[in-house]
């Protein structure tokens, strides 16, 4: 295809809806079937068909203070959420989505999801990481679990639900770029048919962004090949800031080697880490929740075992999943894919022996900052969260912010179902309150991402897309790991710039128009550079540990007077804003108000 002209440029197709959903995941899902229950027109583009979005991989439960199998109530579900999240996370957003949990969780079950069930009929939940009742006193059951398939069970019930509702999907319709008109409203996406190489615009009172995660940032990742982090590109792009990037969650349990995820649900059910001695060594770090402590907290004791000498297997360099003592029946009936994956990816049989597993990049807490109803929020004339009108961003794109600095368990599947509910019905009446006229699109509607489609069918040179993004994956894995240094993160700044001219300089040599996924790849490639450039730079920055930012010359002992544990509140409880243009970085207060109950203070974060 030669660049397009004035010509072929007015054959552009414009689809005009009340409401565009880019992503078919749990959180878009959820959105779209509010939007489309109450009568708006809504369109939901999604890369992949919808059931195939990562929430489908979610394995081990969705957090809710049921109280099935042991006394729980919410308010031990937001002190561990603040507490798990250290003190980065926005009081009011966790309370709300801590309170919303059992309801929203019961409105899933009747709309037919199969969870689990226990003898009295009730759903089943089993504990996770960093639950506990009482205020940490021990771990409760509070993952509501569809054995170790939640995510797949969680997916299909909202698309079926979806269908008979009428919400119009668009399937492999890639989003390139947001419209934002002069007054910096947001107006629509532009977008490109996969299967034709057809542009579009999506014209839309309300755009919502809801495309997952970026793990795909790092080398070794249990996300899908899809997260490329489009939607913070895209909002990078527009000028939007994206919010903590720094922090992004090792999941202890990834397979070792092949980095496919064997859920938290196995030590939920009782599986133990044990080092090459044998020794259940989560006892020494967190004597109270054990193997059971949040995920940061267990990647950082699971990397100190290695780094000791005390990994297992001929480099030492793993630890083991021992869950032989479970029992085949437990773990047929509760962890069967576990089973499945073991054999596949580990070829072991988890019923008889323990699995090599390793810390693995598994989910970013940072994303387009938002308030408790999904708009995007930016700092403007003093005021740090002013609301961008037309855009709303959910689910692991988004930074609400209720997983602070580390993520809980089964915190995302409830953030995607609360939120999605909250950004639906905000939209619904944003929409019924708005004239019926769409706004003006702007004359450069096309600009930008023509742009970046025409550079690739014009090139006659330069780097296959893969290689430049393997660049990027290897940078990130060394530069911003488990344990950090402000050295390895400083030079992790300055490779990942350097990268910026290979990036500038793709070649697309495919330049057929049906299903092209080279171009596909290559456009996502600019989307992984946005999303590395925001992590490491604003990492370089945050001088002190809080949660998954472990930096190894910040690491104070619990009684240091102003940084215990290398936690610095004077300074650094704060959010971090970073923009596209310059690297530049702004900070925000935390939101320390809960909606009716008192804030948690800060303390030394033990388990
Ligand atoms: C292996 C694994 C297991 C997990 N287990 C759990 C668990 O047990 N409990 C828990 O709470 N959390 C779990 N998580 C985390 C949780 O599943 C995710 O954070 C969550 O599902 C993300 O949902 P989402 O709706 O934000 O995005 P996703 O489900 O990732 O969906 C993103 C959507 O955006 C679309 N999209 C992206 N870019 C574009 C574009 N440019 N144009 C059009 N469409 C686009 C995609 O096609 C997709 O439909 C797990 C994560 C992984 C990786």
């Amino acid at each position: 295809m030669a660049a397009l002209s004035k010509d072929d440029m007015s054959n552009i197709k414009t689809l005009n809806f009340d409401a565009v959903i880019v992503g078919g995941g749990g959180s878009g899902m959820r959105a779209s079937l509010q939007l489309a229950r109450a009568g708006l027109k809504v369109a939901v583009l999604t890369k992949v068909f919808p059931t195939r979005s990562h929430t489908v991989a979610a394995q081990g439960g969705i957090g809710a203070s049921l109280g099935n199998m042991d006394e729980d109530n919410w308010h031990y579900h937001f002190y561990d959420t603040v507490k798990g999240g250290d003190w980065l996370g926005d009081e009011d957003a966790i309370e709300f989505m801590t309170r919303e949990a059992p309801k929203m969780v019961y409105e899933l079950e009747h709309m037919g999801m199969p969870f689990d069930r226990n003898a009295d009929g009730t759903i089943y939940q089993r504990p996770f990481g960093g639950h506990s009742s009482n205020y940490g006193e021990k771990a409760v059951p509070r993952a509501c679990a569809a054995a170790d398939r939640t995510g797949h069970a969680l997916l299909h019930t909202l698309y079926q639900k979806n269908l008979e509702m009428g919400t119009q999907f668009f399937v492999e319709w890639i989003a390139l770029d947001l419209i934002r008109d002069d007054d910096g409203e947001v107006l629509g996406v532009t977008a490109i048919d996969q299967e034709t190489g057809t542009v579009g615009v999506f014209q839309a009172k309300a755009t919502l962004f809801a495309t997952g995660g970026a793990g795909r940032i790092y080398a070794a990742s249990t996300n899908a090949y899809i997260n490329t982090g489009d939607g913070l590109g895209m909002a990078a792009r527009a000028g939007i800031p994206l919010q903590d990037m720094e922090f992004w969650q090792f999941h202890p349990t990834g397979v070792a080697g092949a980095g496919v995820l064997l859920t938290e649900g196995c030590r939920g059910e009782g599986a133990v880490l044990r080092n090459k001695n044998g020794e259940p060594f989560m006892e020494r770090y967190a004597p109270t929740l054990k193997d059971l402590a949040p995920r940061d907290f267990v990647s950082r004791s699971m990397d100190q075992e290695i780094k000791e000498g005390r990994g297992c297997g001929p480099r030492g360099d793993y630890v083991l999943l021992d869950m032989t003592h479970l029992g085949k029946e437990r773990i047929m009936k509760r962890l069967p894919s576990v089973f499945e994956i073991g054999k596949k990816f580990a070829n072991v049989d988890c019923t008889k022996e323990p699995i090599p597993v390793v810390p693995t990049i598994h989910y970013q807490m940072g994303g387009i900052p938002t308030n408790i109803h999904g708009q995007v929020v930016v700092p403007k004339d003093g005021e740090p969260n002013v609301v961008v009108k037309g855009l709303y961003a959910i689910g692991e794109c988004s930074c609400v912010s209720v997983h602070g600095a580390n993520r809980l368990g089964t915190n995302s599947l409830l953030d995607l179902i609360v939120f999605g509910k909250a950004a639906g019905d905000h939209i619904t009446e944003t929409v019924r309150n708005s004239s019926s006229d769409y706004k003006p699109l702007p004359s450069h509607v096309l600009q930008r991402s023509m742009g970046r489609i025409n550079k690739l069918q014009e090139s006659t040179q330069g780097e296959n897309a893969q290689d430049v993004a393997d660049a990027i994956r290897a940078v990130m894995q060394t530069h911003a790991g488990v344990f950090r240094t402000q050295a390895l993160m400083d030079e992790g700044v300055q490779q990942i710039m350097a990268l910026e001219p290979r990036v500038k300089n793709i070649h697309l040599a495919d330049k057929s128009q049906v299903f092209n996924t080279a171009r596909i790849e290559a456009l996502e490639v600019e989307n992984l550079f946005e999303v590395a450039k925001a992590t490491i730079v604003s990492a370089a920055a945050r001088k002190e540990c809080r949660g998954a930012h472990t930096v190894v010359d910040y690491e104070y002992p619990a009684d240091h007077p102003t940084m215990a544990n290398g936690r610095n509140d004077e300074e650094w409880r704060k959010h971090t804003l970073w923009y596209s243009v310059d690297n530049r970085l702004e900070y925000k207060p935390v939101r320390t108000k809960p909606l009716t109950v008192d804030p948690v203070p800060p303390k030394p974060r033990t388990f």
